[in-house]
């Protein structure tokens, strides 16, 4: 986005989402969305947007993975939708994103992978741990968080 000289710098409490934004890509987690575009927009802009950890394990994020054989017996889960094809052929490379979740009730809530699940698949299936990924800053989560119209307030 661009804006004139001059202007003040724009206070991230403060700004939509992208109007130029149409068909960007989007995470929804819960009641949380954030646009997956804007935060790699903002951290190619801007190395300082978040932090880069070379090694980050994503052991635990099986859970969230479609299971192999479905039984069909079982209550589905939180389960990320993941194309098997596409997450084979994805770059283990390429950094994924994790967003720190805002806390609620002043309660820490944790992160959440935003983008890179078809790598987090990828990788297990290939008995790797880690991944290199991005974890955002505070304030880039907040510029990209794109809440729902039922978002709870302290997650807007
Ligand atoms: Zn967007």
């Amino acid at each position: 986005m661009s804006r004139p000289p001059n202007a003040p710098e724009p206070d991230p409490a403060t700004v939509e989402h992208p109007a130029t934004h149409i068909g960007c890509e989007r995470f929804t987690w819960m009641l949380i969305r954030w646009c997956v575009t804007h935060a790699r927009e903002l951290i190619a802009a801007d190395p300082g947007a978040a932090v880069l950890h070379p090694e980050v394990d994503i052991t635990r994020l099986a859970v969230f993975m479609p299971p192999a054989i479905p039984s069909g017996d079982t209550i589905s889960l939180v389960t990320v939708d993941i194309d098997h094809d596409a997450a084979m052929a994805s770059d283990l490379e390429r950094p994924i994103i994790v967003a720190p979740i805002p806390p609620y009730r002043g309660k820490d809530s944790g992160s959440v992978v935003i983008d890179g699940w078809e790598q987090v698949y990828k990788a297990l299936h290939q008995f790797r741990q880690m991944l290199p990924a991005y974890v955002l800053t505070t304030q880039t989560e907040h510029t990209v968080r794109d809440p729902f119209p039922y978002t709870p307030p302290e997650w807007r």
